[in-house]
């Protein structure tokens, strides 16, 4: 089969490609994303077995009990967070396999990401050097608690759910800067956007999600 840098088979180049459409047709305009998107190797995010869905929208299992964000909710909170303007600084939480954060990696200067299982992070870390993504900090950390020492930071987002917003995190935003955050229990999650004003916080509910909850401690 006909391989292209990434050992990506031409028909994922193709599966790929249908997963740009499908973005675009379900309202994701921004250029830039969609072009990170599709220069992501996303296949290989995911066990092996499993490879030949990753193109499809839909969240998979990464191992310890969690998932990859469907490739639609990725593209929908990278486009609120970069909608204010450009990005230097923004802090993740939930490294999970990484996927997000490669893609928030080509599009600010500097990623901080924070996960609260080891192995996970380890694997997401050795997998974006592997694939030449170095603007990345990697904290294992229980994400409600931030990482204080690089803050306040532009943008934050939160890819699991708490049953409200961390206050830390909250103090850790910039003036102007943005958090998207999903809020509230399986079945019933809302993902909220909060803006920083010069001495208040503004919180809008912008559409259903579904994440796995934002758990305390690490492992
Ligand atoms: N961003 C990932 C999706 C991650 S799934 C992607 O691109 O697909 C959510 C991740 O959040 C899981 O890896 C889970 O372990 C992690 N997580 C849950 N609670 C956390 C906490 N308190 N701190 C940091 N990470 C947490």
């Amino acid at each position: 089969m006909k391989q292209n840098v990434n050992g990506i088979g031409m028909t994922s180049m193709r599966t790929r490609e249908r997963m740009i459409s499908r973005l675009e047709e379900q309202g994701i305009t921004n250029r830039k994303i969609l072009d990170a998107m599709r220069n992501t190797p996303r296949h290989l995010f995911v066990d092996e077995a499993l490879a030949s869905r990753a193109y499809e929208d839909t969240a998979l299992p990464i191992g310890y009990n969690q998932t990859i964000s469907q490739p639609y909710i990725v593209a929908k909170m990278t486009e609120l967070l970069l909608a204010p303007g450009p990005l230097n600084k923004v802090l993740e939480i939930g490294t999970g396999c990484g996927y997000q954060t490669a893609i928030l990696a080509q599009l600010i200067d500097h990623v901080y990401t924070v996960e609260r299982i080891q192995p996970l992070q380890k694997k997401a870390k050795n997998l974006l050097w592997s694939i030449k993504i170095k603007n990345v900090s990697y904290l294992h950390s229980d994400g409600g608690w931030g990482w204080e020492e690089h803050a306040p930071y532009d943008g934050i987002m939160v890819t699991a759910a708490p049953p409200e917003i961390p206050e830390n995190l909250l103090m850790q935003m910039a003036v102007g800067g943005t958090m998207l955050i999903p809020i509230g229990k399986a079945g019933g999650q809302v993902l909220q956007r909060v803006t920083r004003t010069e001495n208040d916080f503004k919180v809008e509910a912008m559409e259903p999600v579904s994440f796995v909850p934002l758990l305390p401690g690490r492992q």
